[in-house]
């Protein structure tokens, strides 16, 4: 063996896989089991007691489940990573980690339309308050800051236009404040951008999106970047203080620089109980294996796609960091050189009919609530996932009138080219 590092590439198709010491089967098999035999009542003894590694019931943890985690987090470049049963579970399991009733986190404005709504009415009931900033302007996160912030959410590329945000400006004012940076990393994929390099501490994923691929199982991560020290000033007890139910352990002491995954783990997941199904979880490894090549044709598709767009005269105008001429371009060249992403918004000049028209002409685009297929899909976002906001907060987050937001696929771009084609020219 050369002493090498393995690449991306190869780490997508390797990473936390074995064959089955058992049997030998090569791929990951499916560990469709509730439950493992302990070896004995010391063993169980020292499971249950966090002081050995091991596999007890599957809503903590299933070796299936494991190899997902091990992969997404080579990818991403953390230390740990958790799986779960979606992405909007993953959000609950780790701001649980990080908030107490009263506490405080700052949000990036432009986000998931489901991300909005469960930090605003979710959240809120269990004492979390989100305090929401404008990803476009730095200085409202640092004006956000108080005493009871406990983190900052931001998306890497943002819902629904694609905006590339500044991850190293926000994560040096969250430096600054102390507290954690939470990057949603779903849009971009660590093919394109892998938050942990520019400063975040946390990376969330919907895995039912690009990382899955393929339109068919639901699920969601949190990889920890083990760079945060949860131990300063008493502001993060359920790592820093005795856990009454593991003997009076300390997690941030006993487990270092992955004690926040065990965190979610052994406090979150135990608790909350939003366990990954490992059929599920193979199905999203099977995806990974090709998340390179997709992820290429995805971002290539969608460029050709922007392009045919931005010369047609029914529209009025494109959102796509990857063109030369949009406001995030700048930011694109240096966050996502291999591609933008694959999902994006236009805006047509006949408004919201025209935004109607166009959904119902469409014949290959699936009209449907969902990103990151291999299957292009479109939506007119003010009709669907943000008709929950007001006009004034839809057009703030990018979410207009006029606005269509496409994700393409890995279809020929010519046919998706014709479809748009005739659906707007018709
Ligand atoms: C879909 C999505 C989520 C929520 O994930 P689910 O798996 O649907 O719960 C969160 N963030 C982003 C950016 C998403 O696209």
């Amino acid at each position: 063996m050369s002493d090498r590092l393995p690449g991306f590439s190869t780490l997508a198709v390797h990473a936390g896989a074995q064959p089955d010491p058992t049997t030998g089967a090569r791929a990951t098999p499916i560990y469709q089991t509730t439950s493992f035999v302990f070896n004995d009542a010391d063993h169980a003894a020292s499971l249950f007691g966090l002081q050995a590694f091991g596999n007890i019931y599957t809503r903590i943890g299933n070796p299936t489940n494991a190899v997902l985690e091990e992969r997404v987090a080579a990818l991403e470049g953390g230390t740990a990573a958790l799986a779960v049963a979606s992405g909007h579970a993953a959000q609950v399991v780790v701001l649980q980690q990080l908030l107490q009733p009263g506490d405080e986190f700052i949000a990036a404005r432009k986000l998931y339309g489901g991300s909005i709504n469960q930090f605003t009415h979710a959240f809120k009931s269990f004492g979390w308050n989100v305090v929401w900033a404008d990803p476009d302007d730095i200085a409202s996160f640092e004006r956000a800051v108080t005493p009871r912030t406990k983190a900052i959410f931001i998306e890497s590329i943002a819902n629904p236009a694609g905006g590339i945000t500044d991850i190293e400006a926000i994560s040096t004012v969250a430096r600054k404040a102390g507290v954690p940076l939470i990057v949603d990393n779903t849009l971009a994929s660590p093919y394109l951008i892998r938050p942990i390099d520019h400063g975040a501490d946390i990376v969330v994923h919907s895995l039912t999106k690009f990382l899955g691929g393929h339109g068919n199982s639901l699920g969601g991560i949190i990889v920890d970047a083990g760079t945060f020290d949860w131990s300063t000033g008493g502001k993060y007890p359920m790592l820093s203080e005795p856990r009454p139910e593991y003997h009076g352990i300390r997690l941030q002491e006993t487990f270092g620089n992955f004690a926040f995954a065990i965190a979610c783990r052994v406090l979150g997941l135990r608790d909350l109980g939003p366990a990954l199904s490992p059929f599920n979880a193979f199905m999203i490894l099977t995806g990974i294996e090709t998340l390179p090549l997709r992820m290429q044709k995805h971002c290539d598709n969608a460029k050709a796609v922007a392009e045919f767009l931005v010369g047609h005269p029914a529209v009025a105008s494109v959102s796509y960091a990857a063109l030369p001429s949009d406001k995030y371009n700048q930011l694109a060249r240096k966050y996502a050189p291999k591609g933008a992403g694959a999902v994006f918004t236009f805006s047509l000049k006949g408004g919201y009919d025209a935004g109607v028209s166009l959904v119902s002409k469409l014949q290959l685009f699936s009209h449907l609530a969902n990103v990151g297929d291999t299957r292009s899909l479109v939506i007119h976002p003010a009709s669907t996932t943000h008709s929950q906001l007001d006009d004034a907060a839809k057009i703030k987050s990018g979410a207009g009138p006029d606005v269509v937001r496409l994700s393409i696929g890995i279809e020929d771009k010519e046919d998706l080219i014709a479809d748009l084609e005739q659906a707007l020219g018709a």
